[in-house]
């Protein structure tokens, strides 16, 4: 480039096919991380970062430690190995002090950039292998000796962000130092920091940018502007976003991570916050329908139920009834450990709302659940004359309170029982927002594992139930995945929480083991004896990556491509266990590419006890309750969180008969068997929310993907301090000046980041 006068506009509302370095290649991957202009790759902020500070001799590597070396490549060749067709790249290095041998896996390429006789940095754990030592898969960076060495990739604290399949960490890093400049050679920083406090960049040569007087991105660009009111930044001594931003991606040492994090959480924290709270008012605003405490056929209910509720049970369907009497939308979130017993608060709720006249709908993610609150709901309601309804994607059906059974319908007249509300209590799946499906008196929408469904679908849901009338029902969420605190005040701090905290008393204690792959024999053979007894068991296969694949383009073929994985691992446990372990035994699968009416039978047949083992992924397998089940089997245990074991965990223990869940684990690393371990001492879901999200963070408590929310506030929901002050800043800023007329910078970006996390 030298001699050339390349000038080159960027800005940061550009997509990010403009910017340097970005070929068509890794455009897609890139959207895949969310990263669609050079804005958004600036906020893709590393979640990590490798210390490989300190350059060490060859001589003075130990195993297991993480270092960086300097070293002369003597050679490198690719074999490929016997099994799966994989390449391994081996290069012998050296330095003054000696040599070794690095290994890389899959990355055939490398031999073109590491020619022999070349200086690297190479950063990476030295592993033992028989008694010589290799670097294993280092990161590496070619040293040209001439230049005032930089080293993005290798020497330093370097960044490690989240990655997909078509780039990688080391992509991005390069990707962003082209998008800022390698702000560590210039010396002139505060230069440097200035513009991109404005953020009007013009590229001038290699790593130079000066400010622009105006700026074709206007209105847009201005999205790196300064949007924290000074005040605050003051108060709470942040930095100002720019040198935050350069700091997250360059940073010179660690208490430079952790200052810029703490900016960025906390204008994240603080949007949140205020997407929250305006969203409350907006709802405390809308008029609902009051529903009187009908405490008469409420006593009336309960004696009729087969058991005593619980303190908690009867607690939070007080609080429920209080909120349903008011004229302004509940907004009640239900939390309570699997088999706590939350369907028949629920149905309290529901039984009340129907007494008044008022149509109540009940969604659940799937089929199989919302059939189970069909039934549930149909048995409980019967002797109060209450008819209900289950409208499914595939089939419409009511329960006829007076000749106590159900029967099928054509949609559209369900839909007419529906308007004319004639039907009141229906059930079902997503299903019940469709279009056509309208409820002109709805009083109470109950939301299953709430979790479950998408953000958007949640708006949708509120949008679409808009009454006739005007008026806003009350909304009752449920979630079995017990939040621990901090979280519940982020994520939910816009609902009222009544919590399950007891279980029934009849539940018994679960044995849990963690099954070693010697032991696997034996535990079959325990399994063969329960069911001899008459239990039942349930198999999870193990949860799959589908990232794994390379190629994988967008969120749908993500989930298309798991789904066709997850769904082969079934078939295969499934053969394994009818064919060779238990060919004796009646043995049936479930898994998510088979038809409704197929899931259906299955289940029928096994709360039936028609059959002995149901195989099923992990992904359809919530909140069916089949008492006669006592054995929980989950192949690749140590794939799974901890919520999510213990929600397996949840199906058995719900008769009277001892029960088991037994985790079959292959890959017990310490941090694996620590979460293990927890399951085993702890059957108290909150607790081991809290653990889970002690051992793995928030990112993979939530899951990214699920919870709709950024990084950094992820991995910044433990800290509560920070979001305790975030939440008093955001009410503060509210009450002074509701509409923030007064910051609009703030504002103006606000709906932006609305927009962009979906939040409702
Ligand atoms: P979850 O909270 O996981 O949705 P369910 O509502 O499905 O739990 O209840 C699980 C089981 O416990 C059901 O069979 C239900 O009838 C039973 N149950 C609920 N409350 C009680 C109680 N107070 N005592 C005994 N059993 C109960
Ligand atoms: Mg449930």
């Amino acid at each position: 480039m030298i001699g050339k006068t390349h000038i080159k506009n960027i800005g940061l509302s550009d997509p990010i096919e403009k910017l340097k370095g970005v070929n068509y290649k890794i455009v897609k991957p890139l959207k895949v991380l969310g990263i669609h202009t050079v804005y958004d790759l600036l906020r893709h902020i590393p979640f990590r970062y490798d210390d490989f500070s300190k350059i060490v001799n060859i001589a003075e590597l130990t195993p297991g430690e993480t270092a960086t070396i300097r070293a002369k490549i003597d050679k490198i060749t690719n074999k490929r190995t016997w099994k799966k067709n994989m390449y391994v790249t081996e290069a012998e290095v050296s330095d003054e002090s000696g040599m070794i041998k690095a290994v890389w896996f899959n990355q055939p390429f490398l031999i073109r950039n590491l020619k022999i006789g070349s200086l690297v940095n190479l950063a990476g754990k030295a592993v033992s292998y028989g008694n010589s030592l290799y670097l294993q898969n280092p990161a590496y960076e070619r040293i040209f000796e001439s230049s005032t060495s930089e080293h993005t990739h290798t020497g330093g604290l370097v960044p490690i962000y989240r990655e997909t399949a078509g780039i990688t960490s080391r992509w991005i890093r390069f990707l962003v130092k082209n998008a800022i400049g390698n702000p560590r050679t210039e010396k002139a920083e505060p230069r440097l920091g200035k513009s991109l406090a404005g953020l009007r960049f013009v590229r001038q040569s290699q790593s130079s940018w000066t400010k622009r007087e105006h700026s074709p991105y206007d209105g847009q660009a201005a999205q790196m502007e300064e949007i924290l009111p000074q005040e605050i930044i003051k108060k709470h001594n942040l930095l100002p976003i720019s040198s935050a931003i350069l700091k997250i991606h360059f940073p010179e040492n660690t208490d430079e991570v952790k200052e810029a994090k703490r900016r960025l959480a906390f204008e994240e924290l603080l949007l949140i916050q205020l997407i929250i709270l305006k969203a409350r008012r907006k709802i405390k605003k809308s008029a609902a329908p009051p529903i009187p405490f009908d405490i008469e056929k409420t006593k009336k209910f309960v004696a009729s139920l087969s058991f005593t509720l619980t303190d908690s049970q009867r607690k939070a369907a007080w609080e429920i009834l209080q909120d349903m009497s008011k004229n302004i939308p509940m907004n009640r979130l239900l939390e309570g450990d699997v088999g706590s017993g939350k369907t028949v608060v629920a149905a309290i709720a529901a039984l009340n709302a129907a007494s008044k006249g008022r149509q109540i709908a009940i969604m659940a993610p799937t089929e199989v659940l919302a059939r189970q609150h069909f039934h549930t709901l149909s048995s409980m309601v019967a002797e109060f004359g209450f008819n209900v309804g289950l409208l499914t994607g595939n089939s419409a059906e009511i329960f006829d309170s007076e000749v106590k059974s159900e029967y099928k319908l054509k949609k559209q007249e369900f839909l007419n029982q529906l308007t004319s509300k004639k039907l009141l209590i229906t059930t079902g799946t997503h299903a019940l927002i469709s279009e056509k499906v309208s409820f002109p008196s709805l009083g109470l929408i109950v939301l299953d594992e709430q979790h479950r469904f998408g953000v958007n679908q949640r708006a949708e849901l509120l949008q679409r139930y808009k009454t006739v009338s005007g008026l806003m029902p009350h909304l009752l969420s449920m979630t079995a995945t017990p939040i621990p605190r901090t979280l519940t005040l982020t994520l939910y701090g816009d609902l009222d929480i009544s919590l399950l905290n007891e279980m029934p008393k009849n539940r018994k204690n679960i044995v849990t083991k963690i099954i070693t792959p010697s032991e696997r024999t034996s535990a079959y053979d325990f399994v063969r004896e329960e069911i001899r007894k008459g239990r039942q068991a349930f198999v999870i296969c193990p949860r799959i990556d589908a990232q794994e694949d390379s190629k994988i383009k967008s969120e749908k073929t993500y989930q298309q491509e798991l789904l066709k994985k997850e769904v082969k691992t079934v078939k295969e446990e499934y053969q394994k266990l009818s064919s060779e372990i238990f060919p004796d035994l009646k043995i049936e699968m479930l898994h998510g590419k088979m038809k409704p009416q197929e899931k259906e039978r299955i289940m029928k047949e096994f709360k039936a006890n028609r059959f002995n083992i149901l195989v099923s992924t992990s992904v359809i397998e919530v909140g069916i309750d089949v008492p006669n089940a006592v054995l929980m089997l989950i192949e690749g245990a140590e794939h799974f969180g901890l919520a999510q074991l213990h929600q397996f965990r949840g199906r058995v223990g719900r008769g009277e008969y001892q029960s088991y869940c037994l985790l079959f684990a292959e890959n017990t690393t310490l941090a694996n068997s620590r979460r293990l371990k927890a399951l085993i001492n702890c059957q108290n879901g909150f607790e081991l929310a809290e653990k889970d999200l002690e051992i793995r963070g928030p990112g993979d408590f939530l899951g990214t993907r699920q919870s709709g929310l950024p990084d950094l506030t992820m991995a910044s929901l433990t800290n509560k301090i920070l979001i305790k002050e975030a939440r008093e800043e955001a009410i503060q800023l509210l009450k002074e000046d509701s509409e923030l007329t007064r910051h609009p910078k703030l504002k103006n970006y606000l709906a932006r980041f609305n927009a962009k996390i979906h939040f409702e």
